[in-house]
């Protein structure tokens, strides 16, 4: 299309983002609190809606709590996705998961305004949870969209308080024997606004990412087991020191990752001694490795350097060693067409661009082996993501929801 790009208000993000931002707030500036199928999470749920009544879209709820507004298309059966999560982590900000829905009301609000209804159905969804915060079921309301939620998971995942996630969904009036309706085979592509999360496009003035594949992970937890001995009367020559050698070993570990580079991570962060005397040398130490990296074979070779370095640590040190894999997810690649569609939806509007890995995990991810999928980022101030101070100018947000609109107007209409 040749038409002057849709260019969506800042003033319109900075009152959608304010208003939708009170919603679970603990206190002002106190930060977010809107965990699936809580009572937040319903009042905010129930504003998007009526939101998108009011920019004309057919509004509806689906077995877990998703909610849509959908734009009926003139042509074709298949959907174009939009949105992200409404649920938030304990204390969070306005921004994470919400913007994606912001702008995505705004941008098809613009998109109605100026170019009418589209070619294919266009929809916009507040996916339900996401984070984790309350249950152990990330990605719930994609998983559920995708059909791959287990048909345990309603009855055996608790909250804090021992509710059931069934019966937290029955509160609000949900039904989860329903959960398969709430599947979907008619969507053709799914575009995701996220903040950054991150400060690579805050720190370069860039305005919007790219995101080129969402970073896979690899979680390993390294048992090292020498002797206990008495810490006055055991010579330093003749220990058999565990927490030396799982010093050394996490040192090598993040010093490979150094040597990699941006964007490979690795991070040591759940430790524990045993015995965990003051006076006693450690007999026993389990850490934790947390390696991240968006490409595959990088993450493979990484993990199996790191795993030889601490063979050969424990080796040389007289000391055992096991690895184990706790969990891997694999990097998911956003679709490439559309990341050349945002590009173009981008320079003709001016907008600086560049492409990006994405370090933390969205519901792209779960969509992307699915349907073609793509990741807008806007800049994070500092960086700063799940805490209060969570921050985009709203001049930022309005860039990217035109971005989205752009990108939006060329694949539906
Ligand atoms: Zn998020």
């Amino acid at each position: 299309m040749s038409d002057p790009l849709p260019k969506v208000a800042t003033r319109r993000m900075e009152e959608l983002v304010t208003e939708l931002g009170r919603v679970g707030e603990q206190q002002p500036g106190g930060g977010l609190i809107r965990f699936a199928y809580d009572d937040a999470w319903r009042a905010a749920g129930v504003l998007v809606a009526r939101w998108m009544t009011e920019v004309g879209l057919q509004v509806r709820t689906d077995a877990v709590g998703n909610v849509f507004g959908r734009l009926p298309g003139t042509e074709s059966a298949s959907t174009v996705l939009t949105g992200s999560h409404i649920d938030t982590v304990r204390f969070g900000g306005k921004y994470d998961g919400a913007l994606g829905i912001l702008t995505g009301l705004a941008a098809i609000e613009e998109l109605i305004r100026t170019c009418g209804r589209p070619r294919k159905s266009l929809e916009l969804v507040a996916l339900c949870e996401e984070e984790s915060s309350r249950f152990a079921a990330d990605f719930f309301g994609s998983r559920a969209m995708l059909g791959a939620i287990g048909p345990d998971e309603p009855d055996t995942l608790r909250d804090a308080d021992g509710v059931t996630l069934a019966a937290a969904m029955r509160r609000v009036g949900l039904d989860p024997t329903a959960i398969g309706s709430a599947r979907r085979t008619d969507v053709e592509a799914f575009v995701e606004l996220h903040i950054e999360q991150g400060r690579v496009l805050y720190d370069e003035g860039t305005q919007v990412g790219i995101v080129s594949a969402i970073t896979g992970l690899r979680w390993l937890d390294v048992t090292v087991t020498g002797r206990a001995d008495h810490a006055g009367a055991t010579p330093m020559d003749l220990r058999l020191d565990a927490m030396q050698g799982a010093a050394e070993m996490t040192q090598a570990a993040t010093a490979l990752a150094e040597a990699e580079g941006r964007p490979a991570v690795a991070t040591c962060g759940a430790w524990q001694v045993h015995p965990g005397g003051v006076n006693i040398v450690p007999e026993r130490v389990t850490f934790s490795i947390d390696l991240r990296h968006p490409v595959e074979a990088t993450l493979d070779r990484l993990a199996g350097r790191i795993r030889q370095e601490c063979e050969r640590i424990a080796t040389r040190r007289g000391l055992e060693v096991t690895l184990d894999d706790t969990k891997a997810v694999a990097p998911a690649p956003m679709d490439e067409p559309l990341q050349k569609v945002i590009g173009e939806a981008a320079e003709g509007q001016g907008v600086s661009a560049r492409p990006m890995p994405s370090g933390a995990g969205h519901d792209s991810q779960m969509w992307a082996p699915h349907v073609p999928t793509a990741m807008i980022f806007v800049p994070s101030v500092e960086g700063r993501s799940h805490c209060p101070e969570e921050y985009t100018p709203a001049e930022d947000c309005a860039v990217g929801a035109s971005v989205l609109a752009g990108t939006l107007r060329e694949i539906a209409y």
